[in-house]
C-alpha cells in the first residue's frame, strides 16, 4: 500500500495519523507479522491481522556464487517459488526480481518460458522480493531490474504499481533511473508505459534481426513483429528522451552470423541505443540445443556492430555456477516433501 492509502484507511476507522506513520515504517522494514510492531497497541495489531495480510516471501533456499553474486529460491504466502538474484557490482547493489509466476511468452531459449504460467505477482510480493534480501544482507539495494521469471508488460497494472510504490519517498525511495525493466515486446504495453513517462531503463529482448528467426525463438514475435516493436521503441525514445538497451542472445549457428549482424545493424542505425549481446545460457532442458556462440565470433559481430556506431557490450555473466539465469533454479527444484527432484 501507498502510504495515504493506509493513512486514510486506518484514519476513517478512527486510528489516528501518527499511528499511520509507525506502522508504514514497519512494513517498510519489511517486518512479516503486525506482531512485530513493537510500538503498536495490541488492540490494534489484532485489527490489522484481522483486516490486512503482509505479502512475505519466505527464503526457502539460497545458492552462494563464487563471484558474491547471490540466488534466493522464495517460497509465496500461497506456497508458489519464485526466483531473485542479488548482483553486487562496484557502484552498489542489484536486485533483479520476479514479476510473475512462470511466464506465458513461450520463449524457445529459456527456462521460464518452458515451464508454463502459474500467477501474476502483486506489487507487494514484488517488494517483500527486495525487502527480504536486504534484511538477508544487511545492505540497501541501489538498483532492481525486472528480468527474473515472468514478463512485466503482461502484469501491467501491478508493475506499474509496484514502480510507483518502490520509487515513493515514503517506501524505498528506489530513483526511476536505477530501475530497468525488461520486454519481449508486448507493443500496446509498451506505448501505455511511455506514456507514463518514467525515467526507467527500458530493455527489448529482440534476440534476432528478422522476423524468420526471431519467430522461431519468440512466439509473441507472430502478434507483434520487429517492425512494429521498432516504432513502439522509437516512440518509447522521443516520449521519453531515454535510451533503449536491446538484449541479443547470442545463439550458436541461429542469430550470430555475420549477415545477422549487418541486418540487425542497419535496422538499429541512427537509434538512441545500446546493444547487449548475451552468450546465451545452454539450458540443460529436454529438446533444447541451443549453444553459446564462441567469443572470437562475438567480438566479429561487436565491430560490424561498431562500423554503424552503435554502441555495444557482451554482458558479464554473473552467477553462472549457480545457474543464476531466469527460471533455471526454480525448472531444477520441486518439493517433494523434505526432499528435492531435478524434474528436467
Ligand atoms: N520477460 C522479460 C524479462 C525476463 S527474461 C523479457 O523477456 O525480456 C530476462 C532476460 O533473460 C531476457 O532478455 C531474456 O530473453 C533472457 N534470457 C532468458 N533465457 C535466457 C538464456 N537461456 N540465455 C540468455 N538469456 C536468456
Ligand atoms: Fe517469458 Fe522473458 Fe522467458 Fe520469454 S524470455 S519466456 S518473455 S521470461
Amino acid at each position: 500500500m501507498f502510504k495515504p492509502e493506509l493513512t486514510k484507511n486506518l484514519t476513517d476507522e478512527g486510528y489516528q495519523t501518527y499511528r499511520a506513520k509507525q506502522i508504514y515504517l514497519w512494513l517498510v522494514k519489511g517486518v512479516n507479522s503486525f506482531n512485530q510492531m513493537k510500538n503498536i497497541p495490541k488492540e490494534l495489531r489484532n485489527y490489522l491481522s484481522e483486516n490486512y495480510y503482509i505479502a512475505n516471501t519466505q527464503i526457502e533456499r539460497v545458492f552462494n556464487s563464487k563471484d558474491g553474486t547471490k540466488k534466493y529460491l522464495f517460497k509465496l504466502n500461497d506456497g508458489k517459488f519464485i526466483e531473485s538474484v542479488l548482483m553486487k557490482y562496484n557502484y552498489g547493489h542489484t536486485v533483479c526480481i520476479s514479476t510473475q509466476v512462470g511466464c506465458k511468452m513461450g520463449c524457445k531459449f529459456c527456462a521460464t518460458g518452458r515451464s508454463g504460467f502459474e500467477k501474476n505477482l502483486m506489487a507487494s510480493e514484488m517488494l517483500s522480493q527486495i525487502q527480504a534480501i536486504q534484511i538477508d544482507n544487511n545492505i540497501r539495494i541501489s538498483n532492481i531490474v525486472l528480468m527474473g521469471m515472468g514478463e512485466p508488460l503482461d502484469n501491467y497494472e501491478n508493475v506499474v504499481r509496484f514502480l510507483r510504490l518502490v520509487s515513493s519517498e515514503d517506501n524505498l525511495n528506489v530513483g526511476m533511473r536505477h530501475i530497468s525493466l525488461s520486454t519481449c515486446g508486448i507493443v500496446d504495453k509498451m506505448y501505455d508505459l511511455a506514456k507514463e513517462n518514467f525515467q526507467l531503463t527500458l530493455s527489448v529482448s529482440l534476440h534476432a534481426p528478422n522476423d524468420d528467426i526471431r519467430n522461431s525463438l519468440m512466439p509473441i514475435n507472430k502478434k507483434f513483429n520487429i517492425e512494429e516493436l521498432l516504432k513502439a521503441c522509437r516512440f518509447y525514445i522521443e516520449h521519453t528522451n531515454r535510451r533503449i538497451s536491446f538484449e541479443y542472445a547470442m545463439i550458436s549457428g541461429v542469430n550470430d552470423s555475420m549477415d545477422c549482424a549487418q541486418e540487425l545493424a542497419k535496422k538499429l542505425y541512427g537509434m538512441l541505443c545500446h546493444v547487449n549481446l548475451i552468450p546465451v545460457n545452454n539450458i540443460d532442458f529436454c529438446g533444447c540445443n541451443y549453444k553459446k556462440s564462441n567469443i572470437k565470433h562475438i567480438e566479429k559481430f561487436i565491430e560490424i556492430l561498431s562500423k554503424y556506431k552503435i554502441n555495444t557490450t557482451v554482458r558479464r555473466a554473473l552467477g553462472a555456477d549457480i545457474n543464476a539465469s531466469c527460471g533455471q533454479l526454480r525448472k531444477n527444484i520441486k518439493k517433494e516433501g523434505d526432499s528435492y527432484a531435478n524434474i528436467c
